[in-house]
């Protein structure tokens, strides 16, 4: 893993990573089988600031599935609000009406589907077949393609044609392996002065808010607002507009340049800022801790515990710390979920309902966001005796 360059300017990434995650789960779409299992090991992942464009990154391979976007959760009335007022600003900023927009990485339609009610022209592009279908079924204007440089973003039966107005790009630039790639590819399917909306996690706010079990291996870079506008400057656009939307992700609005910028001189002059991941590094020592804590305070009591959230968070809990050992299930609500085994852990993923044919004294909910409604459902399905915990940043508390 020696050689590994920043998937942005090309510089070698050196061997001195920011910080090494042990026993992490190797993806958090694959969930494994029964039959899958026996090949599902945890991964070591390196954690790397590049030290010309200042770019935090892994340095390991992307999951299998990275070019489609599977949204499995947080499609709430929140994110449908956002994304509207998103949209909203976007139109009336670059005066967008009777305009075509293409959505790069569209899933099944999610936000596509809100971007309808505009007056512009909407259509999307997912690699993922099934998803291209359902978005369809929809009657979304939605065809099979992924944006890498050299791709011509049309549908092959010709009903669509470029050059686009605009392009959307909802959380899937941190997924990438070749950024720049793929914003070039949006970059010469746009008009002359083709404009983009662009969200990403923020890295800022993991830093401060969250523990190191955000860090997931889907997710191969962690931008800031800087490190965002020199990769978009890379491809040839130039950011008109930042903000933060939602507290934790960063929103461009992005304008292609007559001339990219030279990427020489923009490389020469840039000093990045050195990110300090020394709070990740500690809740990876403090969260490991207090679960060890609770699991021998359980032991001692003779109680058992299971996890509620199969999400990227509950298996990286599960894989890096004791509770993967102690726990003797993770319940989801999910179906999709359900009988399979939470990857690296390999705890068995259950329905609710199996509570009642093994209960547990304790349940430990991880699903950051959704805590309350949990602990509601929780209290309201199974009664008042099981104890409820929840971890908030970086550490447990008794709801
Ligand atoms: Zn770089």
């Amino acid at each position: 893993m020696k050689d590994r360059n920043c998937i942005v300017c090309g510089t070698p990434l050196g061997e001195m990573p920011l910080m090494t995650l042990e026993h992490m789960p190797a993806s958090a779409q694959d969930i494994p089988s029964e039959e899958e299992i026996e090949n599902d090991k945890g991964v070591t992942l390196h954690l790397h600031q590049c030290e010309t464009c200042g770019l935090v990154q892994f340095d390991c391979q992307p999951v299998a599935y990275y070019k489609d976007v599977i949204r499995s959760g947080g499609f709430t009335t929140t994110m449908v609000e956002l994304r509207r007022s998103q949209y909203r600003h976007f139109i009336e900023t670059f005066h967008l009406e009777g305009k075509k927009l293409i959505e790069a990485g569209c899933g099944q339609g999610e936000f596509l589907g809100v971007l309808n009610e505009f007056p512009v022209m909407a259509c999307g592009i997912e690699q993922r077949e099934s998803l291209v279908q359902s978005a369809r079924e929809k009657g979304l204007a939605v065809w099979n393609q992924f944006a890498e440089e050299g791709a011509v973003l049309e549908p092959e039966d010709g009903s669509i044609t470029g050059p686009y107005d605009g392009f959307l790009s909802f959380n899937f630039l941190e997924h990438q392996p070749s950024p720049v790639s793929m914003l070039r590819c949006l970059a010469d399917n746009l008009t002359e002065a083709g404009v983009g909306l662009i969200t990403v996690p923020s890295l800022e706010y993991i830093l401060q808010y969250d523990g190191y079990y955000e860090l997931i291996r889907d997710h191969l870079a962690y931008y800031t607002f800087d490190t965002l506008k020199f990769a978009v400057e890379e491809a040839g656009f130039e950011v008109l507009e930042e903000e933060i939307v939602n507290r934790d992700t960063l929103s461009v609005f992005v304008r292609k340049t007559a001339k990219p910028v030279a990427s020489e001189t923009a490389r020469q002059g840039r000093k990045p800022e050195k990110i300090d991941v020394s709070g990740l590094i500690e809740s990876q020592t403090l969260i490991g801790r207090e679960l060890e804590n609770m699991t021998r305070t359980l032991k001692s009591q003779g109680k058992r515990l299971a996890l509620w959230g199969a999400s990227h968070q509950g298996f990286t809990l599960a894989a890096t710390t004791e509770i993967g050992r102690f726990a003797e299930y993770i319940i989801d609500s999910a179906p999709f979920k359900q009988g399979k085994y939470a990857p690296a852990s390999h705890l068995p993923i259950v329905s609710p309902e199996h509570y009642k044919k093994d209960p547990v004294e304790v349940i430990l909910i991880v699903a950051p966001g959704y805590t309350s409604e949990i602990a509601g459902a929780i209290g309201e399905k199974f009664g008042g005796d099981v104890e409820i915990m929840a971890l908030k940043s970086n550490h447990l508390e008794r709801i």
